[in-house]
């Protein structure tokens, strides 16, 4: 069976990189649609399906490292951020976000096309969209959830809030940190907000007698970690 060319949405202002990069990927046998800002790029984002994002950093309005965070709350799809700055930092502060890899400006077409063949490669070797921890399963391509193989109904804010612990387990995870992942940044949502939905998943979770999963961390905020 023939397989549909892979899908890449572009987002960077720069028209020249944009346009060069755009055809070349074409040329390339790649399906690629462009975007140049921010705000296109995260809607095209959420509105179709891609297999990999090339992401300039330096956008005008939503900057790369704020669209990597908020695609990262629900997506796993490969991205590559580009940028003019080489400084460690920045290189940590891109992949810190969620970037997959960093590409420096100027950077040679070659490395490029190398970089999105091994994203590319990884992502089809995952073992699907699936997040398990104990008797927790949730998958992100249906948004079923299941505890002991027993159906759980969540809100939607409460899955996202879910697939965030899922997604980072073992680590007490700071209320500002669980805050901005789940709410976005300056969301103005009060700290007790948290405690009440921590309160509702844990009741779900927790029906039939399962064991908690969702810990206390003193101080900090949670930690998703097996009862001790
Ligand atoms: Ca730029």
């Amino acid at each position: 069976m023939a397989e549909s060319q892979p899908k890449i949405l572009l987002i960077e202002d720069e028209v020249q990189i944009r346009r060069f990069v755009e055809l070349e990927l074409k040329c390339e046998g790649y399906d690629v649609q462009s975007a140049e800002n921010g705000m296109e790029g995260l809607s095209f984002a959420r509105e179709q399906v891609f297999d990999l994002i090339i992401l300039d950093r330096m956008l005008p309005g939503m900057d790369g490292l704020e669209i990597c965070r908020r695609l990262r709350k629900d997506s796993q799809i490969p991205i590559i951020m580009l940028t003019a700055r080489a400084e460690v930092k920045e290189r940590v502060e891109g992949l810190d976000s969620g970037a997959n890899d960093y590409l420096t400006k100027p950077f040679h077409l070659e490395e490029l096309l190398a970089r999105i063949r091994l994203q590319l490669r990884l992502s089809q070797n995952k073992p699907g969209e699936e997040l398990r921890f104990e008797t927790l399963r949730m998958s992100l391509l249906s948004r079923e959830v299941f505890v002991a193989d027993q159906s759980l109904h969540l809100s939607p804010r409460e899955f996202e809030l879910l697939q965030y612990f899922l997604q980072n387990p073992r680590k007490a995870l700071s209320r500002s940190q669980i805050l901005s992942a789940v709410w976005g940044w300056g969301n103005g949502v009060q700290d007790s907000v948290l405690d009440v939905y921590i309160h509702a998943l844990r009741e779900k979770i927790e029906q039939n007698g399962q064991p908690r999963l969702i810990q206390t961390v003193r101080s900090i905020g949670y930690m998703l970690k097996e009862s001790p």
